[in-house]
């Protein structure tokens, strides 16, 4: 009974581990084909889940029952939790399953240990496995006694390496593992999680209370046990208000007062307000977090489509803004973007909310908001938030103009040095690596400067998670672009442009409206003013100063490789860090295939490392896992 809920509801077997289907799958289908790989890398962020998958998959890997559910997964499910081995693991007292916590044994000695060890035959079990759990923290010495280990890995020991943070672990030790990225688990699948612990447990919630819960906790299902058991004992009732005074943060209904002071009133009233109900005391990022979402919605209600946030305040939250000017609320938006990065620097951060709320007051001369000044780290980055979000409308017209002379100026120019890349392209499809064919499919050909022997490419901002990646394979597609350009030509990937599907959308216009949602095309279909046509307007400013034509049209090829099915989740929304979705939506269905798809072996043990990043960057299911997984489910 005095178990916290966390550890009450621990899952004990695969079936109830929350929102990791394709991590679950993927084991299980290793359960079933006995394929074992000696090191597994469990990464993703706290409290989702990997080491309660961890212990699951131990226990099922030494479970009586393994041979009958590789005979006959349908009738039998592993772990069984009740043989022998499986008791011993529920108890915590199993001799094969070795657990240990990287952060308070860091050094060699442990290692060692382990090492030595680790030549010994299991006990009970068919293996010994060793579950390391923030194996982040281990020194480099220890990752280096490890590595002896993992080179000459004995069949009977298996190992788990789980990590908040896979980038510190050493790359040595990295491409030894089969890494499995868990990620933040969705609103909808936490929520049910959450309802069914509290109807079970008898705690009592009104209407909103655990949404608020899953939204402060970004997909950590322990993080949001333990906030459930927080509410309950300061209230009785788990309400949005007795959430929102546990975290610290403004109810809906303050942020939107607060709003309307600023959009309708001035410094004075908004200044009282801070002081009224002590806004200094609260958390100044989940502050920040608010006024951005707000400003969001605000334009979101203001383009007329409904914002996931602030649901139950649609009436009232149109009523405020309807007054409003679009080029204002963009301004709002400007002036927070822009200061973001201050101020996440900034000690005072308090003062400074203070003090852009103030510059919100004023009514803003929309010519201002031509500037587009620096958000985050680059000059085009900051582009392409204005250009997703904020930038006037009559701004965007002449961008579109701009667009169409460059067209009709150099377009032979273009598709002369275009065509080189092009040949590289049909070159690429020859390799039969996915991946790779697919990733650069994605990249649209800027400029090639024959004097520098530069070959610049964009590619959208969502791919830079695979630029070592590129640098890694280099070897196989770097002769292919040698017979293209010459020996002395060095590929510059630029990882600056918006997603595909975003500016896809901005080249054909409605014929894809039925397409996957995004904030692009929601902003494209509802708003008269264009607003993500700018993006290629960007594109083209980078160009002219290349001398080079812009293509009008890009190629676009789907990102999509050998997937099936879409899932409506994104787990990039949650790496924001912020409540709901991120500014600018990332969407990467990119439009109608071009290709059939190419399914991935993942039976073949080359390719899991392959499969791991697609399941990492793009949300979907792997077919060939889904028919291979049909017998079990
Ligand atoms: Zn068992």
């Amino acid at each position: 009974m005095n178990l916290n809920l966390a550890r009450k509801w621990r899952s004990k077997n695969f079936d109830t581990i929350v929102g990791q289907e394709l991590t679950i799958k993927m084991l299980k289908n290793s359960l079933y084909l006995g394929h074992f790989f000696p090191v597994y890398l469990f990464s993703g962020q706290r409290g989702c889940g990997k080491t309660t998958t961890a212990r699951v998959f131990a226990a099922a890997v030494n479970c009586a029952l393994l041979p009958e559910f590789q005979k006959n997964p349908k009738q039998h499910a592993v772990p069984c939790l009740q043989c022998a081995s499986c008791v011993a693991m529920a108890q915590g007292q199993h001799p094969d399953f070795i657990e240990m916590d990287a952060a308070s044994h860091t050094g060699v000695d442990d290692v060692r240990a382990i090492v030595e060890a680790a030549a010994l035959l299991p006990v009970m079990g068919r293996k010994k496995v060793y579950l390391i759990d923030e194996a982040h923290m281990l020194s480099k010495a220890a990752f280096n006694a490890f590595l002896k280990i993992l080179e000459e890995p004995p069949r009977s020991v298996l190992f788990i390496l789980a990590t908040t943070d896979p980038h510190k672990i050493i790359d040595t030790v990295m491409s030894r593992c089969f890494q499995l990225s868990f990620k933040a688990v969705s609103e909808q699948p936490l929520l049910a999680h959450l309802q069914e612990i509290c109807a079970s447990e008898q705690i009592r919630y009104a209407p909103g209370g655990l949404e608020h819960i899953i939204q402060a906790t970004e997909g950590s299902v322990r993080d949001a046990l333990n906030m459930v058991e927080q509410a309950r004992f300061s209230g009785g009732i788990i309400t949005a208000e007795a959430v929102h005074s546990l975290l610290g943060q403004l109810t809906d209904e303050q942020a939107l007062r607060l709003f309307e002071l600023v959009l309708h009133k001035g410094p004075r009233e908004v200044l009282s307000f801070l002081q009224a109900h002590r806004v200094s005391s609260f958390s100044a990022s989940a502050v920040w977090r608010t006024l951005t979402e707000l400003v969001r919605a605000a334009l979101w209600v203001r383009h007329g489509v409904a914002p996931q946030a602030y649901k139950d305040f649609q009436a009232q939250l149109q009523q405020l803004v309807m007054s409003v000017s679009v080029e204002r609320l963009r301004a709002l938006a400007e002036i927070l973007y822009e200061h973001e990065q201050l101020f996440l620097r900034t000690t005072a951060q308090h003062e400074l909310i203070e003090l852009l709320l103030l510059r919100m007051c004023k009514q803003i001369n929309p010519d201002d908001t031509s500037g587009a000044a620096g958000v985050p780290s680059s000059p085009s980055a900051a582009a392409s938030v204005s250009s997703a979000s904020v930038v006037g409308s009559q701004e965007e017209e002449t961008g579109e103009q701009e667009e169409d002379d460059e067209d009709s100026d150099e377009i032979i120019d273009d598709s002369q040095s275009r065509a080189p890349w092009d040949i590289f392209l049909a070159d690429l499809e020859q390799l039969k690596d996915p991946l790779l064919s697919s990733i650069f499919t994605q990249g649209t050909f800027v400029a090639y400067h024959a004097d520098a022997g530069t070959l610049e490419v964009q590619f959208s901002k969502e791919l830079i998670f695979f630029k070592d990646w590129l640098e890694d394979t280099k070897k196989s597609w770097r002769p292919l672009l040698l017979k293209q350009f010459g020996p002395s030509v060095s590929f510059a990937p630029l990882f600056t442009g918006v997603s595909r599907a975003a500016e896809k959308k901005t080249h054909t216009g409605a014929s894809n409206a039925s397409q996957e949602p995004s904030l692009a095309l929601a902003f494209s279909k509802t708003d008269q003013e264009k607003l993500v046509v700018h993006d290629s307007g960007v594109a083209q400013q980078s160009v002219k100063n290349s001398s080079m034509g812009f293509p009008g049209a890009p190629k676009n090829v789907p990102v999509k490789v050998g997937w099936a099915g879409q899932k409506s989740g994104s787990s990039w929304a949650n790496n924001t860090g912020q409540r709901g979705q991120p500014y600018y939506a990332h969407s990467r269905n990119a439009g109608p295939r071009q290709k059939p798809e190419r399914p991935l072996d993942v039976a073949d043990a080359s390719s899991w490392r392959k499969a791991t990043m697609l399941v990492q960057y793009f949300p979907g299911t792997l077919s060939e896992i889904e028919e291979k997984m049909e017998s079990l489910s």
